[in-house]
């Protein structure tokens, strides 16, 4: 047999010198794509101690990947779902089809799931404006909600935020051990508060993520103050990571991102809504228009990749967490602080690692990029992006612009110098991609190993 195809450096006598059988090893090829013997060790040896881990995070995905096949086959999804519409777009099957899996899938009753949802940020101000009026107020019982939410909400004055419509903002912050602040959050609920939003991932904080048992506890403590106050999950990061979704506990309405768990990477844009009826028609009528709601909204030709993607969200969603995992277990080794810690459950796909210097978070993106299936070979460099108060790095080379769900990472370059990881498509491509990090990291001489 000849394996001329891998004879990558043109290096004729090196080849001749290795046998086929080398060749054909997973550290032979890892070494053509820059990872050092040391390095592969050094991450093999921790991997082979996280399969108790990994079989458990199998097995939330296999569960997960039967509530998604019932929900398809339940609300019959046929050939004809996968095509689009165009114009209006009324009768839409696809559409209509595909929400009903989504409402299934969450237990709710009514979903809205739509391309024309541009983005995480859009579906939850969309949920936000279209079931708070003037006069009402919404209430954060979790601390400071994710950065983009700030102009929404007006924390930061903005356009068209809900303070400039009369809509009053309060917000109880976690007590410092992370628990809930029930003292204060009793006596933040008033005849005003309409709608409380919980968002169960971090974030970009570093306080721990609320798994869906919490957000249950969080929800009737709220609730048996006021019943009648809808309860809203910012659900991003959060999909598939357990069995159940806060919907299951007691949520009134979940919001998300189809670029991050439940696109599955192949979603190309799009955000959903699941819950009560009354929430999703509310958000609806603002979406498109009072009186047309969910009836107008072509699909265009898109449906087959929701479909597609929410079909494989499930184990592409296990990939993204086994390489959390793998990748907290490396540096908590190297003796850097990791959020969450190599051995706590996991409740989203983030992984947060602490450098404690810019070097340190610049060579991390530096080996995500070198990892990328598209623009490798550019270096990341960090930048002044615009709402931020220090230089951010990004790396991220995915087919899908902006996709969290594939292999990214990003770190302001400010105290105390973390680097927030997530994704991956496949776990293979997760642990190299994590393997490259390291190696980055070794060259700069951050770490040896
Ligand atoms: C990503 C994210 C958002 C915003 O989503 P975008 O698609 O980036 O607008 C909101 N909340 C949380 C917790 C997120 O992770």
């Amino acid at each position: 047999m000849q394996y001329n195809a891998l004879d990558m450096e043109g290096n004729k006598d090196k080849m001749m010198e290795t046998t086929n059988e080398e060749r054909l090893s997973v550290q032979y090829m890892y070494r053509h794509l820059g990872i050092s013997d040391k390095v592969y060790q050094f991450s093999k040896e921790i991997l082979d101690q996280l399969q108790p881990r990994f079989e458990e995070i199998d097995r939330t995905a296999e569960y997960n990947q039967l509530k998604v096949l019932k929900a398809m086959q339940d609300n019959k999804v046929s050939e004809a779902c996968l095509l689009g519409t165009t114009g209006y777009g009324y009768n839409d099957l696809g559409r209509e089809t595909l929400e009903a899996v989504y409402a299934s899938l969450f237990h709710t009753e009514d979903a809205l799931v739509r391309p024309q949802i541009t983005c995480g940020t859009h579906a939850l101000a969309l949920a936000l404006l279209s079931n708070l009026r003037p006069g009402d107020e919404l209430l954060s019982p979790v601390g400071k909600p994710y950065d983009t939410l700030e102009e929404v909400i007006g924390i930061r004055p903005s356009k068209g935020s809900l303070a400039e419509y009369g809509i009053s903002y309060r917000q109880v912050d976690l007590l410092s051990d992370g628990s809930f602040d029930y003292e204060n959050i009793r006596k933040a609920v008033n005849e005003k508060t309409k709608l409380v939003t919980i968002q169960r991932s971090k974030g970009y904080q570093t306080r721990p993520t609320l798994s869906v048992a919490r957000i249950g506890e969080l929800i009737s403590f709220i609730k048996a103050i006021k019943p009648d106050v809808i309860c809203m999950v910012d659900n991003c990061y959060g999909e598939f990571v357990e069995c159940m979704e806060p919907t299951d506990v007691g949520a009134d309405m979940v919001v998300g991102s189809l670029i991050k768990n439940p696109g599955g990477g192949l979603a190309p844009i799009g955000g959903y809504i699941a819950g009560k009826k009354a929430c999703v028609e509310n958000a609806a009528f603002r979406l498109t228009s009072p009186g047309l709601g969910k009836e107008v909204g072509a699909s265009l030709g898109i449906l087959r990749d929701f479909y597609h993607g929410l079909f494989l969200a499930p184990t592409v969603t296990a990939g993204a967490l086994k390489g959390a995992v793998f990748a907290a277990n490396i540096y908590e080794r190297l003796g850097f602080q990791v959020v969450p810690n190599s051995t706590e459950s996991r409740h989203d796909i983030i992984q947060a690692v602490e450098f404690g210097t810019a070097e340190g978070v610049i060579a991390f993106c530096k080996g995500i990029q070198a990892a990328a299936p598209v623009d490798s070979f550019v270096t990341p460099e960090p930048w002044d992006m615009p709402g931020y108060d220090a230089q951010v790095i990004m790396a991220a080379g995915a087919f899908v612009s902006g996709s969290s769900i594939e292999l990214s990472a990003d770190g302001p370059i400010k105290p105390p110098y973390a680097v927030y990881f997530q994704g991956g498509l496949t776990f293979e491509h997760a642990r190299f991609g994590i393997m490259k990090t390291l190696q980055s990291v070794v060259d700069a001489g951050i770490v040896q190993i």
